[in-house]
């Protein structure tokens, strides 16, 4: 097999969706070499439904394709490259990260997933057969031209189900909705349900679920049963919508970063994963509300994070790993009053080694990225020694004459 082409950036982009295109447009901005890989259609998601009414700035609503192109767009003005390809294996460890595709192996300083997700199906007998093109669909927007006077079923009713299916009704002749729940409990928003129950064209078909799709070649029956009774009925139906919530797109991501029951990436407020240089943003991480509005603040703070974390690769490597003379990190704490008082010590120390060693100083708090790469749990008062560009030891005592004694040894070895 032909050996990959390899490419090095500072940040890759799993994912063109809202959240990546975000990051996106930070790195772009921010001057970092940033690559974008998106397997489908970059817009992601969000491409998926005709009106996008709460994405604020647009008080007359948008297309959610629109809205993705000007991301698109933006994030190409800031020069980030693109590529439209499937990213197969990641590997996370050491420096420089791997991102891998059929034809590439991108290296990178940090990674943002951005990876989203896909609709959930219903495993229901015989539902392979019918996806798609075949009268399965998960996406309104592409398929209601499609269903101009014919008849449709929707399943769920979650916002998405009742703001497409109402979406649907300008062009389908009815839309069945089969509810798993008692007759009026809906997952949906308020506003939705009561439009969806008022609208003429919308019927209800409460305490079911789907047992099987039936077809010849192409789906015409979907088959309900009654949760309640058991009762199966059968009703002919043009195009079925499923849209009964998302599965995260994670499974390369599995053993390499943490992943929550669900298969959600759990992260801190920073969107950090908890590997060094890897962040996440958007629908793939575990949180609360999954909409474009959080999926753009997500990519910000992504974007931003991930420009702060090669700024601090580059302080220490250069500065404080930096391997011309023997050196000393002293890590201290700003709030933390003895470790405070020792910096003019440190610094004296310093000064009469004429130029010979170089003292770094880290805060605890604020330089806690930088810390995070010497090891965890520092308390402050901890030295490190450095000696041709390596960690020669760690220590916490402090006192004057110890510090010397060492700075002497490395001379000596220097
Ligand atoms: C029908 C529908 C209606 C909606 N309506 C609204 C609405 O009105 N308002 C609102 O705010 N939100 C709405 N949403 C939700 C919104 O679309 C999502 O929250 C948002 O798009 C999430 O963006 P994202 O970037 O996190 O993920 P996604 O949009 O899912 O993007 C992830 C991208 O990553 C790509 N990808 C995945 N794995 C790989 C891989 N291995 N290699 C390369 N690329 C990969 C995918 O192809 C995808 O394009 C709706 C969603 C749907 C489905």
């Amino acid at each position: 097999m032909r050996e990959k082409k390899r490419e090095r950036y500072d940040v890759v982009i799993i994912g063109g969706g809202a959240a990546g295109l975000t990051a996106a447009i930070y790195c772009g901005r921010a001057r970092l070499n940033t690559l974008l890989i998106e397997k489908g259609l970059v817009g992601g998601l969000a491409t998926y439904t005709n009106e996008i009414e709460n994405f604020p700035g647009f008080p007359e609503g948008t297309t959610g394709l629109g809205l993705m192109e000007k991301f698109q767009a933006q994030a190409k003005k800031f020069g980030v490259r693109f590529k439209g390809t499937d990213v197969k294996e990641v590997n996370f460890e050491g420096e420089w990260k791997e991102v891998h595709t059929f034809r590439n192996i991108f290296e990178s300083r940090t990674v943002i997933i951005a990876s989203g997700g896909r609709p959930r199906t219903t495993g229901a007998i015989d539902e392979k057969n019918y996806l798609f093109d075949k009268g399965i669909s998960f996406c309104a927007t592409c398929d209601a031209a499609a269903n101009e006077g014919k008849t449709v079923m929707i399943i769920g009713s979650g916002d998405a189900a009742i703001e497409e299916g109402m979406f649907l009704t300008k062009f389908a002749r009815e839309v069945i909705v089969s509810v798993i729940h008692d007759e009026g409990k809906m997952d949906c928003n308020e506003i939705a349900k009561e439009q969806g129950l008022n609208n003429p064209k919308m019927s209800f078909v409460w305490n079911t679920m789907v047992n099987s799709f039936k077809g010849d070649g192409h789906l015409d029956t979907v088959e309900l049963k009654n949760l309640k009774t058991g009762e199966m009925t059968n009703y002919k139906i043009d195009t079925c919508f499923e849209f009964i919530g998302y599965i995260p797109n994670t499974e390369i991501f599995k053993e390499k970063v943490t992943l929550n029951r669900q298969g959600y990436i759990p992260t801190n407020e920073l969107m950090e994963t908890g590997v060094p240089g890897i962040f996440a943003a958007g629908d793939v991480r575990d949180k609360e509300l999954k909409q474009v509005a959080t999926a753009v603040g997500d990519g910000a703070i992504a974007g931003v994070g991930a420009e702060k974390y090669i700024a601090d690769c580059e302080v220490f490597e250069n500065q404080i790993m930096q391997s011309e003379k023997p050196g000393f990190i002293y890590v201290y704490s700003a709030i933390d009053d003895p470790s405070r008082e020792l910096l003019p010590m440190m610094t004296e120390i310093e000064q009469s080694y004429g130029g010979k060693v170089k003292m770094s100083v880290i805060d605890l708090y604020k330089g806690k990225r930088l810390c995070d790469r010497l090891a965890c749990d520092i308390e402050p008062m901890t030295i490190f020694y450095t000696l041709n560009g390596k960690l020669a030891a760690t220590e916490t005592d402090c006192d004057r004459p110890h510090v010397e004694q060492r700075l002497n040894k490395l001379l000596a070895k220097a």
